[in-house]
């Protein structure tokens, strides 16, 4: 018998299963960086878009039967082994028989309270089967479970909760309650009530053991009015047991050494140019001695958007090209549309495309990324991996993760990129300008950059700083 920790983590997105932000990069690559110290289990829904003859997925001919608020859920075990690691499925029709995760771009699914406390009962059932030393549960949609663990007391597992983003909080109305079998007596300040609704992050925030997000600076923020989402009151009750740590990147899939999705995998930037070179062909720009700027995400308001979409044109009066590439609210397509109109060196790319975001990584200099709040975001990292220099607003894990390129110092192992620290149009083109005139100083620009690329962003430290929580939840335990 192995003396490592058990771990079961769960998720409701998983990369390459299912995916709509950077919580599923991190529930594939945190798992297995884990795996060194702890048997990891990971566990999310099998949702109907998840390909289970592609993944292997078979049955594991344990029907589960949840009872809560009166009623019955068929539930059915699924697994599958990828890359090394254990998946397990939950799979029930209201849970997983929708078009979407969580809803239309529209709006949020009706049921998804039942829906996640659903995968929340299986969660605990998991537990009551298996004796795991820890349950590590990850933002709104699995945080009801830290709640009915403690209504479980015979289970010995100790939960960890991680908030990956505050902005979404799984909020609902007070009869849920009674839909989810939940004892009217946590309908107050001090459990899920929020605001006459119920907040399944608050049961994560309460009632988890250990409290974690995604950046040291995110951590700090969202005890402020301004990043807090209502809930800094709650979470400074809950301060002790929070803990800031930052994301990683999974090395294998996004390095430009080993990338198999661009057209020349690279380890110096002369490289580097040959995916430039396609990259501008592909999208049909010239100028390959001209800075390439890219966007990658969603297009939110979280994101900077606004921000972007207000200091595109005055970007592209310059020699400059700019490639942006996402998918979101149906108003920021259609003014980017109307700025790409007026500028031949914008070029867009509508919808969610794994491949030709590497293709973007791997060609371009620079990473816009005004995002307004930003827990840890990856695409920084990832850009600087790939031998970029990130443009951020100074918030959460960005001003964690991208240190002003005036204080380079090439002995650190931290990387670089421009910053700025207001969350204006004038911060913005004035990083933006910094960044065309460190470029014009090529040999300033391609030292960073190589710097860049050189540095550790991978789960190494992180890991271990969980691993630490981890043992010290279950050394309290006994
Ligand atoms: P968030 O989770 O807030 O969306 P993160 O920065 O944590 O943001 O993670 C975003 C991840 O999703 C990155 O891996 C990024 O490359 C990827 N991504 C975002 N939008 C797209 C898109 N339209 N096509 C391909 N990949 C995308």
């Amino acid at each position: 018998m192995s003396n490592k920790l058990s771990v079961l983590f769960c998720s409701s997105e998983v990369y390459p299963f299912a995916k709509s932000g950077g919580l599923a990069d991190v529930s594939f690559s945190l798992p297995k960086a884990l795996g060194r110290d702890a048997n990891v289990k990971v566990v999310l829904p099998l949702y109907k878009s998840i390909d289970r003859s592609r993944f292997n997925i078979s049955s594991c001919d344990r029907p589960l039967s949840l009872n809560f608020g009166g009623k019955s859920y068929d539930v059915a075990l699924f697994s599958c082994e990828y890359e090394s690691m254990e998946y397990l499925f939950i799979y029930n029709e209201i849970l997983c028989d929708r078009e979407f995760l969580y809803g239309t771009p529209e709006a949020g699914y009706e049921d998804n309270a039942l829906r996640f406390g659903i995968f929340n009962y299986a969660i605990i059932a998991l537990l009551q089967e298996t004796d795991y030393d820890i349950v590590h549960l990850n933002d709104w949609q699995s945080a009801l479970a830290a709640l009915l663990l403690k209504e479980n007391p015979k289970i010995q597992t100790k939960s960890v909760f991680t908030i990956h983003n505050l902005a979404y909080q799984g909020i609902f109305e007070r009869h849920t309650l009674h839909t989810l079998g939940i004892h009217e007596a946590y309908f107050n300040m001090d459990a899920l009530e929020f605001y006459n609704q119920v907040s399944f992050m608050k049961a994560g925030i309460a009632f988890s053991d250990a409290l974690t997000t995604v950046s040291p600076t995110y951590a700090k923020e969202i005890l402020t009015p301004e990043f807090g989402n209502g809930l800094e009151g709650f979470l400074l009750l809950h301060k002790v047991k929070l803990k800031g740590i930052i994301n990683g990147l999974d090395q294998e899939h996004f390095s430009p050494k080993n990338d198999r999705l661009i057209l020349q995998p690279y380890t110096n930037l002369t490289q580097k140019l040959v995916n430039k070179k396609a990259y501008l062909k592909e999208i049909k720009r010239k100028g390959i001695k001209k800075p390439l700027f890219v966007f990658i995400g969603r297009f939110t308001s979280q994101k900077g958007m606004d921000l972007l979409i207000d200091s595109l044109s005055e970007f592209a009066k310059n020699e400059c090209n700019i490639a942006i590439l996402g998918e979101g609210e149906a108003e920021y397509c259609e003014a980017l549309n109307a700025v790409a109109k007026e500028h031949k060196n914008i070029h867009l790319s509508f919808g969610y495309d794994e491949a030709l975001s590497h293709r973007m990584y791997a060609a371009a200099d620079f990473l816009l990324m005004p995002s307004l709040f930003e827990p840890c975001g990856l695409n920084q990292l990832i850009a600087m991996s790939y031998g970029q220099l990130p443009i951020v607003h100074r918030v959460g894990g960005l001003a964690d993760t991208v240190h002003n390129y005036k204080k380079y110092d090439a002995k650190s192992s931290q990387g670089y990129g421009i910053d700025f620290k207001e969350a204006s149009k004038r911060a913005f083109i004035k990083a933006f300008h910094e960044a065309l005139k460190l470029y014009s100083d090529k040999k300033s620009y391609n030292k960073i950059a190589k710097h860049n690329m050189n540095c550790d962003f991978s789960w190494k430290r992180s890991a271990q700083l969980y691993i630490q929580i981890y043992i010290a939840l279950v050394k309290g335990g006994k």
